[in-house]
Parts: C-alpha cells; structure tokens; sequence
C-alpha cells in the first residue's frame, strides 16, 4: 500500500496511519484527515496502462491508489463501474453542448454510498474488526448493511426514525441492528459516535472516518477513465456532509499528481436551501472550520445536515477548483426528478437529482458556460424514495376493461395510430 501518512485539514500536524482512527487528536471533531500517498511511488509502480488493462471495472481496479493492503481481501459485491451516459437531449434542454449523467444509482445497495462502504469494510476485514456501527440519513447505512452482510461482519446502525421507507427496510433485510433515533441525523451521528467509544465498534461516520472518501474518489477515476482521461470542465455534486464532493475532489487531484489527467474540472456543489451551511459559508467567504449547526429541513433527505461533517473539505474542494456553490428550494428538487427521467433515462431520488437543479441554477448564476463539457454526477437511485418521487411523477388513467374506453383516453392524449 502506498499510504504515507494522515494529514489534518485545520492543523497540518500529520500522523502515521496506524497511528488515529478518526479524526486529529488536538483539533476534535473539525480535524478531518487527508489520506496522502507516496506519489513518486505509485506513479513509478503503477503505469496508467496496467489499470486500463485490468478486466475488473469495479472500485477494485483502482486498488493500488486505494488506502489497502495488496492482499487485503475485498467484499464480493460489485460496487463501481457505474456508466457514465452522454445525454445529448438533456444537453439540449439545458443549453449545454455536453453533458454526461454519472449514475452511481446502479451500485448494489442504490447509492454511491457503497464505494465507501466497500472500502472500509475491506479494511476493518483486514485489522479483524469484529462490529461496525454509523451514522447514516439511510444511503450510507444501507450501504454499510449490504456490504458487512456480504462477508458475515454484523453492523449496528443509527438512522433517523424519519428515514425513507425503502431505506429502513434495506438495513432490516440485510439483518443490521437497526436503532431508529428519536431524532434527525444529528442526533443519530453524536449517538453512533458514544457508542463507538463505549463500545469500541469500529465507526464509519461520514467526515470522522478519514477512509469513506477514499473510496468515493473511485467515482472520479470512473469518469476520468470513461472520458479517455480528458477531464471534464465542471462536475456537478449533491451535498450534505460534504464527503462526497470531497472525494470527487481527491479522486481528480490523485489523478493529477499521477499526472494521469492534466486538469482540474471545476466542481459545482448542490445543496438545498433548507440545508445549505456550506454554500452560505462560501457565499461570504468565511472559514468552514467555524460553522454553526443549522436546523435543516429538505425533502432531499440524504443531504439534509445541520453541520456538515465534512465542510471544512467541501468547501476547500469548490475553492481550491474555482467552483461554486448553489442553494435549489425543494420544490426545484422534486420537479427535476421527472425531466431528468424523461431526458437521460436516470431515475434519481431527491438528492440525486439535485444536480439538475443545480446546474441549471450554476447556468442562471454564470458558473457554467454552454461550450463547456459537464457532468451531473446521480448518487442515488429514485427506487429509494417512492414517496417523493410520487408527488411530482403525475397520474395514470383509470380504465374499466373496454378497449373503447382506452379509445377514448387516446384520443383526449393525441396518441398516434398506425394502420
Ligand atoms: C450521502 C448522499 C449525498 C451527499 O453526500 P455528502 O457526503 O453527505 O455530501 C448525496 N446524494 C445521495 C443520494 C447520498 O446518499
Ligand atoms: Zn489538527
């Protein structure tokens, strides 16, 4: 493996990686850690080509840029190597030449959320942890369920009693110890992280554990990869905690120190305006490490934090690569649910599509330009909130059993007939 040390984002002070679990023993809670590598190294031992080559398109293709041992054993379940679609009529409707829908909907568990799941489940396989536990809105918990399930690791889980349906009914089904808290995620992240410690269950609590974004950073490899290693100009990314934007970001500057890629893409970061701490920090160009809980409230479930866990990194990620923030009310949310479906086949729940109306709201705000190449990264499927998706999805017609009454609705909808 070619880790060489953990460095906190607020401190700089680095440490061996055998040395912290979570986060920076002297800053707390806001002491994310960067995983950093011996890039001399890797770019010596790892030709681009050697990954092209390898007939594994899940995450594992990328092992040797990922924080594990190389005879580490990894889950069965093929997490990544999602596609990435050209969506030439969304493009059009957007006024974009080129845009492309990343849909990591299509991961196991039916979010991205398992590219994180997978890598630290690999390695809590490898240290001999014997329980997990974390915090999740309900992708990452499901993520965690599906993945230790796959390689008999029991989990225990804090969601939000609030949490979509098809959510609690993913952690039940894979047989995680499920604790429905009487409270928002906040809650249910503090509650993961007593019991960590009293405990000594190994956490993947986004933000704390500094391995869940190395993981996410596969997505970003994908669509380098995908895209013959052009980067693309922007990339457009839901967020809550903040974690994935940050991984999407690492992923692209891994790229870059390997010199795989030769640009940074600009990253649009979406949150909802009921639950927007980081674009109100960047809005005013405040330090992140400074932020003060807010009491969010989103239909889009899987970004609603009210600190984000990992804001000190989001919000380096948008700055460091000359992006932007943009806040979407709801109900721009939920409409885009159905014209995403309708022009790009992707079928996203509320914080996944998201990222329509953000780039649209990016578009109005000029931090995107038409000629530029653009991809809207889905994180998660919309078979996950049936709820939501069904206010926005429209009505069917009731018939009775009569080909004239069909005749009649047919006509009313100027459907065409060929004869
Ligand atoms: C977790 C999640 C997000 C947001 O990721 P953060 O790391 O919390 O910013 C967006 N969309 C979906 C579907 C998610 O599950
Ligand atoms: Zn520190």
């Amino acid at each position: 493996m070619f880790v060489s040390e953990l460095r906190c984002v607020i401190c700089g002070r680095t440490y061996r990686p055998d040395e912290v679990k979570y986060t920076c023993p002297v800053c707390g809670h806001v002491g994310t850690l960067d995983v950093l590598y011996d890039y001399d190294a890797l770019r010596r031992a790892v030709p681009r080509e050697t990954i092209e080559r390898n007939p594994d398109s899940s995450i594992w293709r990328y092992r040797s840029l990922l924080p594990l041992a190389a005879d580490a054993k990894v889950p069965p379940m093929m997490v990544g190597g999602t596609p990435l679609y050209q969506s030439p009529r969304l493009a059009e409707h957007l006024g974009l030449n080129h845009v492309w829908v990343k849909d990591d909907g299509r991961n196991p568990t039916g979010s991205l959320k398992d590219r994180a799941s997978a890598l630290v489940t690999a390695r809590a396989m490898a240290e001999g942890i014997q329980v997990m536990t974390t915090a999740s809105t309900g992708n990452a918990a499901a993520a965690l369920a599906g993945l230790t399930a796959s390689v008999g690791l029991p989990a225990v889980i804090f969601v939000p009693a609030s949490a979509p349906e098809a959510k609690i009914a993913q952690l039940l089904i894979y047989g995680a110890k499920v604790m429905l808290v009487q409270g928002n995620y906040d809650a249910a992240f503090d509650l993961a992280v007593a019991a960590s410690e009293r405990y000594g269950w190994y956490n993947r609590n986004t933000g704390m554990n500094p391995y869940t974004l190395e993981g996410k950073k596969t997505v970003s490899f994908e669509i380098a990869e995908q895209l013959s290693w052009q980067a693309p100009d922007v990339v457009v990314v839901s967020v809550g905690d903040g974690n994935i934007i940050s991984g999407v970001h690492k992923g692209f500057r891994d790229l870059l120190e390997l010199g795989w890629i030769n640009r940074m893409p600009r990253l649009i970061g979406v949150q909802a305006a009921g639950s927007a701490a980081c674009y109100d920090v960047w809005k005013r160009g405040g330090d992140p490490a400074t932020m003060q809980p807010i009491n969010a409230q989103t239909v889009a479930d899987s970004i609603s934090s009210d600190l984000p866990h990992d804001g000190v990194k989001a919000v380096r990620a948008v700055r460091e690569t000359k992006g932007a923030f943009v806040s979407v009310p709801d109900q721009d949310i939920l409409d885009g649910i159905p014209v995403l479906a309708r022009l790009s086949g992707v079928f996203a729940e509320p914080a996944g599509a998201a990222v329509y109306a953000g780039v649209r709201a990016a578009m109005s705000e000029g931090h995107v330009r038409p000629d530029e190449r653009v991809v809207l990264l889905v994180t998660g499927s919309g078979l996950k909130d049936i709820r939501s998706a069904m206010r926005v999805a429209g009505a069917g017609y009731p018939v009775v059993p009569d080909i004239e009454e069909v005749e009649k609705i047919r006509a009313a909808l100027n459907l065409p007939v060929f004869k």
